[in-house]
Parts: structure tokens; C-alpha cells; sequence
């Protein structure tokens, strides 16, 4: 790997290994879209008005749906000359005026989401939901295995980073009957997001072996859930007012090139799939992501046990049919792994609020309280031994209105 001359960039999960995307605004300035490298952002529309990188204008817009749309060739090739641009000595002098401290902008939404799907592809998690939810009935319902489970989200309320969540009020059960009020189950989801680029038209598939021509990058997701309004709602259409008031993705979109070396063996899957669903090569990413609860590390759940792979999920999506839009956002559903300290929701952490947790400050959680704080990280292995950051996802809780 080529060494980064930006000030301590080299030696970061953030050197020219990763170079995320995302979309900046400084205090008096326009939206412009940038590249992260060490703790600066470089500036991706004055790199382009300069002619030191060529994307047809397609950086020079305010959020990255333009540069979604180009593919696969083109992203690499972008990708190539900002390595190029932040490594030789000799394109210094031009790109240094383009790199603006992280402290000195406001991270905002990197892209317009098109649809918003959210899947349920972690065995784990949904045996644990299931034995929490429907308790006495077998852990998996009996399509589990056999089709990747997701719903349809609401892609208007997914939030940048830091946006305030307000606690959602809403219907739940009650011994009396239905109630209406704050939610008293405020819960989280960690799960990785799969952004989609390339479009496809009304009536098409996307076979296992096209994700990587579709699906541009990853960004962290954390997909807020009232779990006291979800398990009243839920049955039979799926989640609804639960999930829709805010989902929050980190201000990263990590492109699918730096993640070339955490790619892994994806767990066999027994039975068989349909045909649709198969995969030459059956890989998942070895992200290792962290909760951090009011800043107290409550867990650590692994993606790379995932049962359904992003190649899996991008199929089923499409098999019937129904097209992508450039900004489709498919999350991953929970990541839990097998122990308590790496899953990937409180209502697991602390089983359904049955076994409270401590936090650092002596204080204890079942679910969230108005003011807590919750930063989800995420790390993949990258080349040489370097290690790739997939940015945070944070967000605090405020009282409903
Ligand atoms: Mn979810």
C-alpha cells in the first residue's frame, strides 16, 4: 500500500484504505460532498472545478445519488486517482488546500434514500426474538431458512448521524386494553446498510453474482425500534409505527472496493436454497461492529455469522421483479452473534427487560431513557494488515412530544 502523505492519515482506519463518502456543510457554505481521509474531508466539488478529478459534474452535486448512478467502472477508477491524489508528492500542493479539518464541518445525509428495506438475516437474533416474543413456539418460523425475511421501511425518516430521536408515542397493550403513550421499550437495532447505485428497470432480477455491479457501498445503521408498539402492531403485516419515526445511518457510505479484504466464508445454509438464492461463492463481511451505551461498551456483535448474505438479500428483493433506485438503502436486520455481550438489540442485552445491565456510571438500563446516548462503530480488515473504519451511527434519545 501506498504510503498517504496527509497528516496523520497514514496508519488510521481512515488512510487511503477506506476513503469513505460522505456529504459536508460548513457554517456559511452550500452542501458539497467529500471524501474522508485522517480527520480531514476532502473537498470532492473543488477537486472537480480544478480538474484533478473527473466525474462529469457528478461531485459537484450535493449529495452522491449522481455518482451512485455511473457504476462499478467508474467508481474504481474515482477511487484510483484520490489514492493517487492523497499519496504522490507531487499533487500536494494542489489537494492541500482542498482538505478541511473534521471539527471545522457538520456531517449531513450523503445520499437521498430511494427505498428503505430491512432485513432479519441474523439466525441469532431472530432465535432470541423468537423465544422472547413467542415464547413456547419453535425459534424460527418456517420460511426462516428459505428466504431471506425483510419488510418495506420508510425511507423518508432515515436520519443523518446526531439527528435527535424523539420518543415515539404510540398504541401498546396494556391488562386494561390498548393504551396510547411514550413508548417505555425504546430499543436499537445494530445492522450494516448496503447502498444501492446502478438502477435496474421495472421487471428485472439482480442474480447472487451482479451485487457488486449494483450495490455501491456500506454504511452503518442503527434501526430504532419501540418495542411496546411493535409487539401490539406487529401481527400479521410486520413492523409499522414501531420502526418508522427514525433510522439512523452513520454520515459514511464505505465503497465495496475497501472492503475487498474482509470478505469471508459465509455460514453454510441448511437446507439447500432455491435456485435464485444460490451463490458460487458464498461470502459475508467480517465487520466487527461496537455498541457503546452512554459510553459504556455493552457489545460487540459480529456481521460476519450473518445466515443471509447482501448478494442473498439484493435477489430476493428483485426476484419478483421490482426495481432498484439509485439511494435504495437494504439494512441487514440485527447483527447478534451467539453470546449475550454481541447482540445486537437491549431487548436481547437485557432480555426483554427482564435482567437490567449496568453501565460504567453505576446506573441501570433495560431500555432507553430520555437523554441516553448510543454510538454504533464498526472496523473490516483491510490490506497489508491495515484496518478500514466504517465510520459511527450515534444518536440521543429526547422526551416525546
Ligand atoms: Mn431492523
Amino acid at each position: 500500500m501506498t504510503t498517504c502523505w496527509v497528516p496523520g492519515a497514514a496508519d488510521t482506519p481512515y488512510g487511503v484504505q477506506t476513503l469513505p463518502y460522505g456529504a459536508f456543510r460548513r457554517s456559511e457554505g452550500e452542501q458539497r460532498l467529500g471524501v474522508r481521509i485522517g480527520d480531514f474531508v476532502l473537498d470532492l466539488r473543488g477537486a472537480e472545478d480544478a480538474d484533478l478529478i473527473l466525474a462529469g459534474g457528478a461531485l459537484s452535486e450535493s449529495t452522491l445519488n449522481a455518482f451512485l448512478t455511473l457504476g462499478r467502472a467508474q467508481w474504481t477508477t474515482v477511487r484510483r486517482r484520490i489514492v493517487e491524489l492523497l499519496t504522490e508528492a507531487e499533487h500536494r500542493a494542489a489537494i492541500e488546500p482542498l482538505l478541511i479539518p473534521l471539527a471545522e464541518v457538520d456531517l449531513v445525509m450523503p445520499f437521498t434514500v430511494g427505498d428503505y428495506v430491512d432485513f432479519y438475516s441474523s439466525e441469532q437474533h431472530a432465535s432470541n426474538v423468537g423465544q422472547i416474543f413467542r415464547p413456547g413456539q419453535p425459534l424460527l418460523t418456517p420460511n426462516w431458512r428459505h428466504l431471506p425475511i425483510g419488510y418495506h421501511g420508510r425511507a423518508g425518516t432515515v436520519v443523518v448521524s446526531g439527528t435527535p430521536i424523539v420518543r415515539p408515542s404510540g398504541q401498546r397493550r396494556s391488562s386494561d386494553g390498548p393504551v396510547f403513550g411514550p413508548s417505555g421499550r425504546l430499543d436499537i437495532e445494530a445492522e450494516v446498510g448496503f447502498v444501492v447505485g446502478v438502477p435496474t428497470v421495472l421487471g428485472d432480477r439482480v442474480p447472487t453474482d451482479r451485487f457488486a455491479d449494483h450495490v455501491f457501498g456500506v454504511t452503518l445503521v442503527n434501526d430504532w425500534s419501540a418495542r411496546d408498539i411493535q409487539a401490539w402492531e406487529y401481527q400479521p403485516l410486520g413492523p409499522f409505527l414501531g420502526k418508522s419515526f427514525a433510522t439512523s445511518v452513520s454520515p459514511w457510505v464505505v465503497p465495496l472496493e475497501a472492503l475487498d479484504h474482509a470478505w469471508v466464508p459465509a455460514p453454510a445454509q441448511d437446507p439447500p436454497v432455491l435456485d435464485y438464492l444460490r451463490e458460487d461463492d458464498r461470502r459475508g463481511l467480517d465487520l466487527s461492529i461496537v455498541v457503546e451505551w452512554n459510553g459504556t461498551r455493552v457489545s460487540e456483535p459480529p456481521f460476519a455469522g450473518m445466515y443471509w448474505t447482501p448478494a442473498q438479500q439484493l435477489a430476493h428483493l428483485t426476484v419478483n421483479g421490482a426495481s432498484l433506485r439509485t439511494g435504495d438503502l437494504y439494512a441487514s436486520g440485527t447483527v447478534s452473534g451467539a453470546r449475550r455481550d454481541q447482540v445486537g438489540s437491549f431487548l436481547e442485552l437485557t432480555w426483554g427487560g427482564t435482567e437490567p445491565i449496568k453501565l460504567d456510571d453505576g446506573s441501570e438500563r433495560t431500555f432507553l431513557e430520555d437523554g441516553d446516548t448510543v454510538t454504533i462503530t464498526a472496523t473490516a480488515p483491510g490490506p497489508a494488515g491495515s484496518t478500514v473504519g466504517l465510520g459511527d451511527v450515534t444518536g440521543t434519545v429526547h422526551p416525546a412530544r
